[in-house]
C-alpha cells in the first residue's frame, strides 16, 4: 500500500501496471522496488505516447518471458549431497539475446534474479547494442568451498542451464560469486553438453580461450568514467576527489585503479566484515591479492598496511567523501548514511552495483541536489564490454587493452548522453534517473510495438 500511494499523482497506466506487478508478485520486495524505481519515471513518456498503454506496454515488459528454476544437487568434499536452487529469468528479448550475470550467494531467490533481471534489459538497452535482458544465479554460498566443491556445483549448474543457452538464444557472465573461475567451469560443461565451441555462448571467459581484455576491469572503469563525465557537465573532474567505494570485489577494485590513475584519492573501502580507511589511498594490488587471490576478509588489508585501519562493522558512508561509488550490492546505502554522506560534503553518488541506494536515500541525495547516477547507467560497462567480447568471438580476434579501454570509454559516454539528452527532453535536465529510465524504456517500447504481440 505505501509503494502504491507513492504512485498517486502519476499516469493511470503506470498505477494499473503498478497494481497489476504488486498483485502478481506479492512476496518479492526487491523485484516490486525495482520496477516501481522504473515506472516513476515512465508517467510523461506514457502522456506523450499513448500507443504505449494502449498496447500494455507496461504490464508487457514487467513480466518476464520466461522464468526458469531448476534443482543443483551436488557432492561436497566430504561426499555429502547438497541440494541448491537454480534460476534463469529471460526477461525481454526485444533488442537481442538474453543477456545479464549469473549471481551465486545465499540471499539469492526469484524476486532477486527477477529485479536484477528487469534493471538488466534497460541498462542493456542503453548501451545502444543489440542485446536483451536477462538474469540468474543460485542460493549456492561459495564462501569456504573449495575449488572442487565450486567446479561440482558449477557443473550440475550447467547441466541443467545449458539447454536454455546459446550465442543468439542467451547469453550469461559474471555477478556476485560468480567470477573467472567460476566461468571456466560453467563453458567447459557448456561445451562438453553441447558438443560445440561456442565461445558467445558466455562471456567473461579467460584471455586465451576466447575472453576480452578489460572485461574484468569493465564494471569499475566504466562506473568512473561516467562519474568523469558528469563531473566533466558541471565544470570539475575526478582529479583532487575524495572517494569512498563500498565492497571489495570485482566492481570495487577496479573503481579503486581507474579513480586513481584519473588523480582521486580513494580513502575506504569495505566487505561483509567491516571497512578499511587508508588515508594514502587504498593500493589496488594489496587489494586484488588480499581479496581476490587469497579470499580473506578486508583486515587483513589493514594488518599489512601501515597507516591503515579497520573499522569492524559500522558503515563505510561514515567515512566523509565527496565522490561515493557504491559497489557492494542492493539496499546497502540507507537515508542515514545518504544523511551522512550530504552532511561530509558529497557531491556525487554513482552506482557500481545494482540498486545499491534505496529509494528514501535517492530522494535525500536528490533534495540536497548531489549528483546522483543509476547503476542500470553507469555500471553498465560491464555488459557493454561483455558485448565486445562476443564482436571479438564472432569474428575469430582478440583485441588489443588500449582498444577494448577505447571503445569502453566511447560507450559509456554513448550511455551519459543519452540519458542527458532523454532528461532535456523531458524538461529534467542533470536528472539521470529520469534519463536512464526514459532511454532506456524508449529504446525497448519501441522494438516492441513494432514486433507486435
Ligand atoms: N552482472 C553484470 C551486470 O549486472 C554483467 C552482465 C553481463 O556481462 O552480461 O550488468
Amino acid at each position: 500500500a505505501a509503494n502504491e500511494s507513492a504512485l498517486d499523482n502519476h499516469h493511470p497506466g503506470v498505477r494499473s501496471a503498478f497494481e497489476h506487478v504488486a498483485r502478481r508478485n506479492p512476496d518479492e520486495p526487491e523485484f516490486q522496488q525495482a520496477v516501481l524505481e522504473v515506472l516513476d519515471s515512465l508517467s510523461p513518456a506514457l502522456s506523450r505516447h499513448p500507443e504505449y498503454a494502449r498496447e500494455r506496454i507496461l504490464e508487457r515488459l514487467c513480466e518476464p518471458e520466461r522464468q526458469i528454476v531448476f534443482r543443483v544437487p551436488w557432492r561436497d568434499d566430504q561426499g555429502r549431497v547438497h541440494v541448491n536452487r537454480g534460476f534463469r529469468v529471460e526477461f525481454n528479448s526485444a533488442l537481442g539475446p538474453y543477456k545479464g550475470g549469473l549471481r551465486f550467494h545465499p540471499s539469492v531467490n526469484l524476486g532477486v534474479v527477477k529485479f536484477l533481471g528487469f534493471e538488466q534489459i534497460f541498462k542493456n538497452a542503453l548501451t545502444g547494442m543489440s542485446i536483451g535482458g536477462g538474469k540468474g544465479g543460485s542460493d549456492f554460498d561459495p564462501k569456504g568451498r573449495s575449488d572442487t566443491e565450486v567446479e561440482r556445483f558449477c557443473q550440475s549448474f550447467m547441466t541443467e542451464l545449458h539447454r536454455h543457452l546459446g550465442e543468439h538464444t542467451d547469453v550469461p557472465a559474471g555477478d556476485i560469486g560468480v567470477g573467472g573461475r567460476e566461468i571456466g567451469y560453467l563453458f567447459g560443461q557448456y561445451r562438453r553438453l553441447a558438443n560445440r565451441w561456442e565461445a558467445g555462448v558466455i562471456t567473461g571467459k579467460g584471455l586465451d580461450w576466447g575472453g576480452s581484455r578489460v572485461r574484468t576491469e569493465a564494471t569499475g572503469y566504466g562506473n568512473v568514467l561516467f562519474t568523469q563525465r558528469m563531473l566533466e557537465r558541471v565544470g570539475q573532474s575526478l582529479d583532487g576527489q575524495r572517494v569512498v567505494v563500498s565492497g571489495s570485489g570485482n566492481v570495487a577494485i577496479y573503481s579503486v585503479e581507474k579513480a586513481r590513475q584519473l588523480g582521486a584519492t580513494v580513502v575506504a573501502c569495505s566487505d561483509s566484515t567491516g571497512h578499511v580507511v587508508d588515508e594514502r589511498g587504498i593500493d589496488v594490488d594489496l587489494l586484488r591479492q588480499v581479496k581476490e587471490v587469497e579470499r580473506e576478509r578486508i583486515s587483513v588489508y589493514a594488518e599489512r598496511r601501515t597507516g591503515a585501519r579497520y573499522v569492524e562493522g559500522g558503515s563505510v558512508w561514515d567515512v566523509p567523501c565527496t565522490v561515493a561509488l557504491p559497489s557492494a550490492t542492493q539496499n546497502e546505502l540507507d537515508a542515514d548514511a545518504a544523511r551522512t554522506l550530504v552532511r561530509g560534503g558529497v557531491k556525487v553518488v554513482s552506482e557500481g552495483a545494482n540498486m545499491p541506494t534505496t529509494p528514501e536515500a535517492v530522494r535525500v541525495l536528490r533534495e540536497a541536489k548531489v549528483l546522483f547516477a543509476p547503476g542500470k547507467a553507469a555500471n553498465a560497462g560491464g555488459v557493454a564490454t561483455s558485448v565486445l567480447e562476443m564482436r571479438q568471438n564472432a569474428r575469430r580476434t582478440s583485441w588489443s587493452f588500449e582498444h577494448a579501454e577505447q571503445e569502453l570509454a566511447e560507450v559509456m559516454a554513448g550511455i551519459h548522453d543519452r540519458c542527458e539528452e532523454a532528461a532535456e527532453r523531458y524538461g529534467a535536465p542533470g536528472d539521470y534517473v529520469l534519463g536512464a529510465n526514459v532511454a532506456g524504456f524508449e529504446r525497448v517500447a519501441g522494438a516492441m510495438l513494432a514486433q507486435g504481440l
